[in-house]
């Protein structure tokens, strides 16, 4: 009788306790991430995608660096510290609705408009075959009665919504074309919008923007030669030079992130890229590992959407003579192929820890012909395009 008061005692507290914690907090700063886990390891824990700014969230509570966010009744997810701003807002109640939608389209992108009674957290991701965007809003209820689409949306087959939780609706856009080409989200005030980029009808290189990021860079040197001690920084940026100067002969047009050897924290990489609107990017980085005889190339995906064109590249960069193969990698934690925004490629060129990579690396020919391997890499994959 007495221990069973006791437990009683003790679950009221705990409820109270965990009912009490939570606080209202609001996304803030540069390029805020919402995580799955506070796993920690060298990369940190995994993405779960960009969230806007402005959208007031319940704060359940904190460990590692980062708050626990309780998305909805069943879901939480993780945000580092530095992207909740304390404001004295209240706890959002009752869920938010979702309102009448549109669909519409320009003459290079697709815009999907929903309407909202508040900012809500969302996550987004992009599934395959067919090709579909998948949108989850949470503490949201649906109150779409109507969806408005024009002929103009003509990268978009179809677009439906289902309440998949009390408070969880998930928004399916599937494209009329077979392969992603990228999205942006945000919300315009109220209604959160999905930017959607759409094939062009002949598709050619020629037609597109590429970004060349070289990795690191000023105070940042990155890996070092194991026999030669040449800092990994300087050689990324001959690559990206190399890539350049090629793809500006072609006529393709380019976006070099650095030129020179500036140092530049990758997620300014990504804002500067914002605005510009790049249709691809490829980052050059060069392998290192404690293993000294790990080698080979190796190009790395985040999104499976976008893995089509880090096998093209992948596979004609293995055509190289004496470079052989680390592999495709994929759900990779690196910040500059995250964004949902465009395809993009990290190509790991080799190993500077090892020798008969450092060799390649160092060799000039070499330089050239990877870059023109990326190239033609990139116009498999533009070719392929459906
Ligand atoms: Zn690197």
């Amino acid at each position: 009788m007495k221990s069973w008061k006791i437990f009683w005692i003790a679950t009221m507290l705990l409820t109270t306790t965990a009912a009490t914690a939570q606080r209202a907090g609001v996304v803030t700063g540069k390029l805020p991430q919402l995580a799955f886990s506070n796993g920690t390891d060298r990369l940190g824990s995994a993405k779960a995608g960009y969230l806007d700014t402005g959208i007031v969230v319940r704060v359940a509570d904190s460990a590692n660096g980062l708050y626990t966010l309780q998305l909805s009744r069943q879901r939480q997810a993780y945000l580092s510290k530095e992207f909740v701003q304390w404001r004295g807002d209240s706890l959002p109640q009752p869920p938010a609705l979702m309102e009448a939608w549109s669909v519409r389209g320009g003459s290079k992108y697709d815009t999907v408009s929903i309407g909202l009674s508040r900012k809500v957290a969302y996550s987004s991701w992009m599934e395959t075959s067919p090709a579909t965007i998948v949108v989850e809003l949470y503490d949201v209820q649906s109150n779409t009665n109507w969806i408005t689409q024009l002929s103009s949306a003509k990268g978009i087959a179809d677009v439906s919504w289902q309440q998949t939780e009390t408070d969880v609706v998930q928004v399916r856009i599937q494209l009329a074309q077979a392969q992603h080409l990228g999205y942006r989200i945000a919300y315009v005030g109220k209604r959160l919008q999905l930017i959607i980029t759409r094939r062009p009808a002949h598709a050619h290189l020629h037609d597109i923007t590429v970004a060349i990021d070289a990795g690191h860079g000023g105070s940042n040197t990155g890996a070092r030669g194991v026999k030669s001690g040449v800092l990994e920084k300087d050689y990324t940026l001959l690559f990206a030079k190399a890539l350049n100067k090629l793809l500006q002969k072609k006529g393709v047009k380019t976006i070099m992130i650095r030129d020179s050897d500036t140092a530049i924290d990758n997620k300014d990489r990504l804002l500067m890229l914002q605005p510009l609107q790049p249709d691809v990017l490829i980052s050059f980085h060069l392998n290192s590992s404690s293993r000294p005889s790990a080698r080979g190339t190796s190009t790395y995906y985040r999104h499976v959407a976008f893995r089509p064109l880090t096998q093209h590249i992948l596979s004609q960069l293995l055509e190289i003579d004496g470079l052989p193969e680390f592999g495709n990698i994929g759900s990779f934690n690196f910040q500059l192929v995250q964004p949902t925004d465009y395809p993009s490629c990290l190509v790991e060129v080799a190993f500077l820890s090892n020798e008969e990579d450092e060799q390649l690396i160092l060799n000039e020919h070499f330089r050239e012909k990877l870059v023109h391997k990326v190239y033609e890499g990139l116009l498999h994959w533009v070719k392929s395009l459906k």
